[in-house]
């Protein structure tokens, strides 16, 4: 059994932290790999260490003096290193890092060195090896992710050894210039571990226990999802759901590895497992709730556009040469509507109305702000009658008028447009039927 286990940046944001971290650990002998994070807040207000890096490196940049900014940052480590007792000094890195500024080499390379510094210090707390990501870790020359090079290295360098430190978020090109992902981007290298060392499991600490089936910002206390597969989850990131970096399933996945979500503050929770598939029947029928505010919906009509070959094409070609892309396309007989994002919208609006009229000639074109999108998503869904019934009538019960609906032909979804207004009231309603219901 091995794990790969990434810690996120209030995971680590000082030494009282890094003690439940080692306990986490020293409590499972297959915790091989630790991907660390960068120290993040420790309190509300406080700032992350790599929003500090960016900022000194700006001043760098400019000419400006930035001694009192690096010693702040420096401060956070000896405060850490000193919690922890540990005979270990980081004087010469900072020295290092000052002539790198000095020097400036890049903004990429100061942000890195927060993992960089933290792996170090993660390294000889618990007395496992250091390995620097940008020996590992490949990117092309323009700075894109090389993929093929990187498994290479990883998993030769990783076969000769049993307990490794790798720093997250970072890693080099050939020629040894330091390149990040981006923000949050220690998920992914945790997960390219995983995927090198052929891991039986990639654990990803948090500060929260799992995946929640709604937003807690909307609904108040809500559920833990207890298993998601990894097309449930793709369909509620996409929707706004956010723990885990997006870029972060892709490795794992591929390589049948599943992960778990994990809460450095409360450990005996199980957390959220993400796999491939389950026969595990989810506690509601849903799995969860996403949604997005912003939408505008085109709605297009004309006379007999159902037997007119290429009218759809005609109408998503306006879209495409004023390079917007469409999130939904709902429709009926005789008209069509097609949902954009009213940000990259607004800004083109004319150019793509004259599109459609030219390419068309549709009867009418009419436009609907202001709508949000919300996805209820869960595997299961298909084998259960009446959740369209009950979903529906949720809403009319919290008199929301459903303007949109659109059911994946996976039947893993369902996405119903409504108000702006009515987003947050759309949300409880549909929590309240289908998880407070039936707790
Ligand atoms: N420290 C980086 C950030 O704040 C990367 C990470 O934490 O994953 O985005």
């Amino acid at each position: 059994m091995k794990k790969v286990v990434k810690f996120g940046g209030s995971s680590l944001a000082s030494a009282e932290q890094f003690i439940k971290v080692g306990n986490i650990i020293r409590a499972d002998e297959s915790r091989c790999f630790v991907v660390p994070s960068a120290p993040g807040k420790r309190f509300s207000g406080d700032t992350k260490i790599t929003d500090m890096l960016y900022h000194c490196y700006e001043l760098a940049e400019s000419g400006q003096a930035f001694n009192k900014q690096l010693n702040q940052i420096k401060d956070r480590y000896l405060e850490i290193i000193r919690g922890l007792k540990l005979d270990f000094s980081l004087t010469e890195d900072f020295e290092t890092i000052k002539k790198q500024f000095l020097a400036k080499a890049g903004s990429m390379y100061a942000a890195s060195r927060g993992e960089y510094l933290n792996g170090k210090i993660m390294a000889k707390y618990l007395g496992y090896e250091f390995i620097d990501a940008a020996n590992v870790i490949r990117f092309h020359k323009d700075e894109s992710f090389d993929a093929d090079t990187t498994q290479k290295l990883l998993s030769e360098r990783l076969a000769s050894c049993e307990k490794a430190v790798i720093p997250g978020f970072y890693g080099a090109m050939a020629n040894g210039t330091v390149v990040t992902f981006s923000r949050g981007g220690s998920d992914i290298t945790g997960s390219l571990v995983a995927k090198a060392v052929k891991a039986n499991l990639y654990e990803n600490w948090t500060d929260v226990s799992g995946f929640l089936v709604a937003d807690p910002r909307v609904v108040k206390n809500p559920e833990i999802i207890h298993t998601i597969t990894y097309t449930e989850l793709r369909e509620l990131a996409y929707m706004g759901a956010s723990v885990l970096h997006e870029d972060a399933i892709f490795p794992v996945r591929q390589a049948g590895i599943p992960i778990n979500i994990r809460n450095t503050n409360s450990p005996e929770d199980d957390g959220t497992m993400i796999v491939e598939s389950t026969c595990r029947i989810p506690s509601y029928t849903i799995t969860g709730i996403a949604g997005k505010k912003g939408f505008v919906a085109v709605n297009i009509e004309k006379d007999m556009m159902n037997s007119q070959v290429g009218f759809g094409r005609k109408v998503l070609g306006a879209f495409e040469d004023n390079g917007i892309s469409f999130e939904h396309m709902p429709s009926g007989i005789d008209t069509m509507t097609i949902i954009v994002h009213q940000d990259e919208f607004e800004e083109k609006e004319q150019d793509v109305i004259a599109d459609i009229q030219k390419a068309t000639q549709p009867d009418s074109i009419d436009l609907e702000s202001d709508l949000a999108l919300i996805a209820v998503v869960g595997r299961g869904m298909k084998s259960t009658r009446g959740t369209a019934g009950r979903l529906f009538s949720a809403l009319a019960h919290a008199h929301i008028n459903v303007r949109m609906i659109d059911q994946g032909s996976s039947e893993l979804n369902i996405i119903i447009g409504v108000r702006n207004d009515d987003f947050e009231a759309a949300i409880n309603a549909i929590y309240n039927i289908f998880v407070l219901a039936q707790l």
